[in-house]
């Protein structure tokens, strides 16, 4: 094994396997959701013991660049020493109590004082908390029962949103019409179908759906959509839980001039601390006051000391283009990786949200195979959901993921004709809405 991070340790015979044994006894399928491997090539660890910054070590104590940062939240390093310092002075003086603490209000301040739509915010503990209440608050405002949502578009794991929907009804997305991101006719059609039952329209700030190709929000289809909610009374809601800070120091959709009503905010705030957020603008803030909407641990004080602290970090600190730049060079880096290897690419969305995807690969068998070679050496990469950069990564970490990369594609000509697509892939893709 060449590269910099060359994995010491097989998964064969390692904690991780005993691990995921024991795990198998005890958790329903051995693992759950989105951070379940079993949709991952066999050379992904299922558990990591520890991170630090950029990187995670796995059960068995190898190290990876985590080129997922957990799926959002990691946006500043893990273990930032600020955040946690903020966490731990709050944790001493209490976290979830009998009522908030007054940092809730500081917060409340610092987010209505960042992102230029929301004259207020309510907190909750994760994006579909958000995202509901969003739901809520537009049916509340508009005493209309329709919601538009692109297809394909990810908002949540609750009934009414969740992909597989396995133990849902029909009833739960009864009212959801769906349009085409980016496709301002079938937004029209949409709107259309729903009539004068119209409650609010869902938007991703750009496309970043698993398995496909991620698209920029054509501006057009932005004004329209803002358009169609004046017109008819709608709430228009941004569905920033997974871009949010990482496009811009505001609303995502602030790229192309277009304010929701609505935002929801989770992952990412408060640097992997659990806290989200629905922020919304002074029309909808009597509804907002009317849905009911709680938690145990929506109040805890220690994610919102977190939350304010990397607030004053997005404020304070060039994270946002230092992980541009990085995601630059990573993504020409890669580019020029595969074309001298015979490989195409294709690499969409903002270089800081990467997916990478390899041209004629509809069932993701070169993607896999590669991404498990990454894994290998050390580079923690996804094979079909967009990934994130740090504010901890360094060019040097950049760099070696793109050597890793070099030894990745050339390990992948030599297997290249005795691939085979991933059943368990395959299997969920076909019971996929
Ligand atoms: C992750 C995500 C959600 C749901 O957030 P959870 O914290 O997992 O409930 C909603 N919308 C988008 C765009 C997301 O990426």
């Amino acid at each position: 094994m060449t590269g910099p991070n060359a994995r010491a340790n097989s998964l064969v015979n390692s904690q991780d396997r005993a691990l995921r044994e024991r795990a198998a006894a005890v958790i329903p399928n051995g693992m759950y959701g989105h951070e379940s491997v079993r949709l991952l090539p066999p050379e992904f660890p299922q558990f990591f013991a520890r991170g630090q910054g950029a990187h995670l070590w796995d059960a068995d104590g190898n190290c990876y660049l985590d080129l997922m940062c957990g799926y959002g939240p990691n946006l500043l390093g893990y273990g930032h020493p600020k955040i946690d310092a903020a966490a731990a002075a709050q944790q001493r003086l209490g976290d979830a109590m009998t009522g908030p603490s007054p940092v809730m209000v500081e917060l409340a301040e610092a987010f209505v004082a960042l992102v230029a739509h929301a004259d207020w915010a309510m907190f909750c503990k994760n994006g579909t908390d958000a995202t509901t209440m969003a739901m809520m608050t537009a049916r509340a405002h508009t005493t209309k029962r329709k919601i538009i949502v692109a297809k394909g578009a990810y908002h949540g794991a609750a009934p009414w949103c969740t992909p597989v929907p396995t133990g849902t009804l029909p009833d739960d997305r009864a009212h959801s019409i769906t349009c085409l991101y980016n496709d301002v006719e079938s937004l029209e059609a949409a709107a259309a179908a729903a009539g004068d039952d119209l409650a609010g329209i869902f938007a991703s700030p750009f496309k970043h759906d698993a398995f496909v190709d991620q698209q920029l929000p054509n501006i057009a289809y932005a004004k329209r959509a803002r358009e169609i909610c004046d017109e008819t009374g709608a709430l228009l809601i941004v569905d920033d839980v997974r871009a949010g800070f990482r496009l811009a120091r505001d609303c995502s959709w602030s790229s192309v001039g277009v304010k929701p009503d609505l935002s929801c905010w989770g992952k990412s705030i408060a640097n992997g601390y659990p806290i989200s957020a629905l922020l919304g603008a002074d029309k909808a803030r009597a509804a907002a006051g009317l849905i009911y909407v709680t938690g145990s641990f929506w109040f805890a004080a220690v994610p919102m000391a977190a939350a304010l602290a990397t607030l004053r970090e997005i404020s304070a600190s060039e994270y946002l283009e230092r992980s541009e730049q990085l995601g630059l060079m990573l993504r020409a880096g890669l580019r020029e990786a595969a074309t001298r290897h015979g490989f195409a690419l294709r690499q969409t969305g903002p270089v800081q949200m990467p997916l990478i995807l390899f041209e004629e690969d509809a069932d993701f068998r070169i993607g896999y195979a590669w991404s498990a070679q990454m894994v290998k050496r050390g580079i923690y990469v996804h094979p079909w959901h967009n990934m994130f950069l740090c504010a901890a990564m360094t060019e040097r970490d950049i760099a070696e993921a793109l050597q890793a990369a070099d030894a990745s594609f050339e390990a992948l000509k030599a297997q290249r004709t005795q691939l085979v697509p991933h059943t368990g892939l395959m299997a969920m893709l076909a019971a996929r809405h």
